[in-house]
C-alpha cells in the first residue's frame, strides 16, 4: 500500500468524511487531517445550545467511524496553510505531502468587520459554542432571580438572536419554548414566561432562502411561541449589556449571532481569488484553476449551478460534493477525465420551536407538524455513523414529549459578569 498515491483530506465534517468513506478500500493512502477528533452533526447543534439534546448525541469519533477502513490514517491535526507548488500542507506542527488534495475544512460566521462583537454575541459552530450558549441562556435565568434592579432584571430577561436564517429562526424558537414551557413554573421571583426573546434580520423577511409564503408562515409561528421578529432592521452595535439597532437600544445580557458566512481561512492561504465570503470559486469538476489535483468542497467553496446562482452552504452539497471529489482524484489518479459535479436538490427545511416547522420537498411546500415530522425523519435518516441513533431520537422525544430538559439544565457556573 505504501507506493500508492497519497490523497490528504482536509477536515472530517459532512464533505471531507463522505470523501473519506468514497475513498476506503480503493487503491490510495489517505489521510484524513481534523483539528477536532469527532465529525459533528452540526444541524443539531442549536438542540445541544437549549439542552434538549447532550453534546455526546451529536457527534462521533473520526476514528471509530472510520476503524474499518485500512488505508485511511485520522490525524488530529490542524493544517496552517496549504503550498500549492510544493504540494504540501503546513500542519500546526510538521508538515504533509500529498498526490492529491481535497479541502472541506467549513466555514464559519461573519461578523461583517466588527470581530469585536463576538465576545459579545456568540455563534452556533461547534460542541464548545452551543455548550456555551447554553450557559449563558441558563445563568441568565440565574442571575435574573437574585437580581434587585428592575431593569437589570429585564436586560437579563432579554434574548435577541441576530440572522432570520434557519439557524436564528431554530435558536430564537427553541428560546422561546424553554421560557414559556420547560422552565415556565421553576422560579419564585421571576416569571419566565415574560421573558423577551428578539429575532432582528437585516433582509425583508425570515428564511429568505424558502418561497414567501412559507416566509410568512415561520414568522406567525414564531410570533406565536412569544418571539418579536424584527425585519429590515440592522445591527449597528453590540455590547456586553445591549445591542443597537441604529438609534434603538435594546438591553439584553445574552445576544446570540446567527448572521453571514466567512469561509475557513485556510482558504487565503491558496493565493487564488476568492468571493466576498471568502470561499474558493470551483470549476465544474470541483477542482480548482489551474491545480487539477486540488478539489475544494463544502461551505469552504462556492460551486455555481448552470443557471450562475451559488449552491447553498448545506449538509447535502457537501455530502454529495465529498464524494464526487472522491471518485475525480480516483478518475484522474487513473488517467481517466474527471465528471462535472451535479447537485441533487431533495430540498431544504428549517423547524420552528416544539413540532412546527417549513420544508420544500421535491417542489412541494409544507409547514406546521407534517413538516416537522418530515424534518424529524430527515435529521434522523442523515444521523448515519452515529451508532446511538436510536437513542438520541427516544431521548428527544422524550424532551418533547414532557417538555422536561431534566440534567442537560444543569451547567457550569456563573463567570464574572464582564466575562458575558
Ligand atoms: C448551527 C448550524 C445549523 C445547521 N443546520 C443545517 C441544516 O439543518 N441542514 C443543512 O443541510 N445544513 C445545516 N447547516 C450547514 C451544514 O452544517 C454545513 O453546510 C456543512 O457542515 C458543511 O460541511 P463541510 O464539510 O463543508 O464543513 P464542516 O461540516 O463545517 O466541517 C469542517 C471540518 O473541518 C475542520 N477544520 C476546519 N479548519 C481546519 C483546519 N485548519 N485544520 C484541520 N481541520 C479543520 C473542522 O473541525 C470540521 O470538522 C447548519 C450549520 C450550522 C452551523
Amino acid at each position: 500500500m505504501a507506493d500508492h498515491p497519497h490523497v490528504v483530506v482536509v477536515g472530517g465534517g459532512f464533505g471531507g468524511l463522505n470523501a473519506a468513506r468514497a475513498l476506503a478500500g480503493r487503491p490510495v493512502r489517505v489521510t484524513l487531517l481534523d483539528r477536532r477528533n469527532h465529525h459533528l452533526f452540526q444541524p443539531l447543534l442549536y438542540q445541544v445550545a437549549t439542552a434538549a439534546l447532550n453534546a455526546s448525541d451529536i457527534a462521533a469519533p473520526l476514528r471509530s467511524v472510520l476503524r474499518r477502513a485500512q488505508n485511511v490514517t485520522v490525524l488530529l491535526a490542524e493544517v496552517q496553510r496549504v503550498d500549492l507548488a510544493a504540494r504540501r500542507l503546513m500542519l500546526d506542527r510538521g508538515e504533509i505531502g500529498y498526490d492529491a488534495l481535497i479541502l472541506a475544512a467549513g466555514a464559519g460566521h461573519s461578523y461583517f468587520g466588527h470581530e469585536d462583537w463576538e465576545a459579545f454575541a456568540p455563534s452556533l459552530k461547534t460542541l464548545e459554542d452551543a455548550l456555551e450558549i447554553r450557559r449563558r441562556v441558563l445563568l441568565a435565568y440565574e442571575a435574573a432571580e437574585r437580581e434587585a434592579d428592575g431593569a437589570e432584571q429585564q436586560a437579563l430577561l432579554t434574548f435577541v438572536v441576530v440572522g432570520g436564517g434557519p439557524t436564528g429562526v431554530e435558536l430564537a424558537g427553541a428560546l422561546a419554548e424553554i421560557s414559556r414551557q420547560t422552565i415556565a413554573r421553576d422560579f419564585r421571583v421571576i416569571d419566565p414566561t415574560r421573558a423577551r426573546i428578539v429575532l432582528v434580520e437585516g433582509g425583508a423577511r425570515v428564511l429568505a432562502a424558502f418561497p414567501e409564503s412559507l416566509s410568512e408562515r415561520a414568522r406567525r409561528s414564531l410570533e406565536r411561541i412569544g418571539v418579536e421578529v424584527r425585519t429590515g432592521a440592522i445591527v449597528t452595535r453590540v455590547t456586553a449589556d445591549a445591542v443597537w439597532l441604529g438609534s434603538e437600544q435594546i438591553r439584553a445580557r445574552t445576544v446570540l449571532w446567527a448572521a453571514g458566512v466567512a469561509a475557513s481561512p485556510l482558504a487565503r492561504t491558496l493565493g487564488v481569488p476568492l468571493d466576498r465570503a471568502g470561499r474558493v470559486p470551483v470549476e465544474a469538476d470541483l477542482s480548482i484553476p489551474g491545480h487539477p489535483e486540488v478539489f475544494v468542497i463544502g461551505d469552504m467553496s462556492v460551486f455555481r449551478d448552470p443557471s450562475g446562482a451559488p449552491l447553498p452552504g448545506l449538509a447535502p452539497v457537501a455530502i454529495q460534493q465529498g464524494r464526487r471529489a472522491a471518485d475525480n482524484v480516483l478518475r484522474r489518479l487513473s488517467g481517466q477525465p474527471t465528471l462535472a459535479f451535479r447537485y441533487r436538490d431533495r430540498g431544504t427545511m428549517a423547524t420552528i420551536g416544539r413540532a412546527a416547522a417549513v420544508a420544500v420537498v421535491g417542489g412541494i411546500q409544507l409547514s406546521g407538524l407534517i413538516a416537522w415530522l418530515a424534518w424529524l425523519f430527515v435529521h434522523i435518516l442523515f444521523l448515519i455513523g452515529f451508532r446511538n441513533r436510536l437513542l438520541v431520537v427516544f431521548e428527544w422525544a422524550w424532551a418533547y414529549a414532557s417538555w422536561q430538559r431534566g440534567a442537560r439544565l444543569i451547567t457550569r457556573p456563573w463567570r464574572s459578569r464582564n466575562s458575558s
